[in-house]
């Protein structure tokens, strides 16, 4: 059942969702080589207690850590541990908050240090698709049609791989909720957009094949031909007018670009 959000809910939400891009921002600042990601989950989980959150994540359905952390050609769902992190990976965050009885989710992939021109090409187009996406998400449209945007700039024009498992999402006082949203599909196919639902929105585009295999972890879910994964995630109201994007990036962008130890993903 797809729940509508109240002018008043969504205004809650939105404080929750930029929440969430503060504290993107606040590890953003901090990323560097020799770094464990168990170090960088640490400075999220602070940074959301001293904010007056809860990490979504954390021991959801078991999920060992408040934070999702891929690296590399670990698709999502990965978890910090001592793993350090160097020159040339691409890390993936991805960050749940619930606050004030909703939860904001946005994901965003860093490029520690100096990347190879196509992986930073695969972080670029990622994002795009993500806005493309976003573009698509009008009251009258339908979920076919985001999905069909993120693919097409995707898999059709780059030739990457659209994971199929995986799916955006409603979005409330529940992480999850209806509808699903899928990074593929056709036009004018699945549920009709309505104002006041709230969609995570989220490409998960592998620079090679869109199969994934899970790693015995019982967690990660990797790329099957090892090549790298990147995912970017907003949080979108439906409107009469415009898509409202409710998480943002420019406190995380600002970040990216002010931090030596980052190479620009766009
Ligand atoms: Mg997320
Ligand atoms: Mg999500």
């Amino acid at each position: 059942m797809i729940l509508y959000k109240t002018t008043a809910e969504i205004e809650t939400m939105r404080d929750t969702c930029l929440l969430v891009g503060k504290a993107h921002a606040a590890v953003a600042k901090q990323l560097k080589p020799g770094m464990t990601t168990m170090q960088v989950n640490d400075i999220v989980e602070q940074f959301i207690l001293d904010n007056g959150g809860i990490p979504s994540f954390k021991n959801y359905h078991g999920f060992p850590a408040a934070t999702c952390i891929s690296m590399n050609e670990a698709v999502v769902h990965g978890f910090p541990g001592s793993h350090i992190l160097k020159e040339g990976d691409i890390i993936s965050l991805d960050i749940g908050i619930y606050k004030n009885g909703f939860h904001g989710d946005s994901a965003y992939t860093y490029a520690i240090g100096s990347i190879s021109d196509e992986v930073k090409k695969l972080l670029k187009i990622t994002k795009e698709s993500l806005y493309a996406g976003i573009e698509k998400a009008r009251q009258g449209n339908r979920i076919g049609d985001i999905a069909h945007a993120i693919q097409e700039h995707t898999e059709i024009k780059h030739g990457y791989g659209v994971v199929r498992e995986l799916v955006g999402h409603g979005l409330g006082r529940d992480l999850h909720e209806d509808p699903q949203v899928p990074n593929y599909g056709k036009k004018g196919s699945g549920p009709k957009l309505k104002e006041g639902m709230v969609l995570a929105i989220e490409p998960m585009i592998n620079m090679g094949v869109k199969e994934v295999v899970h790693l015995d972890d019982g967690w990660t879910i990797l790329t099957k031909d090892g090549k790298p994964s990147a995912h970017f995630e907003h949080d979108v109201c439906i409107t009469k007018g415009n898509p409202d994007i409710l998480t943002s990036f420019e406190e995380i962008e600002n970040a990216e670009r002010a931090n030596p130890n980052l190479t620009w993903s766009y």
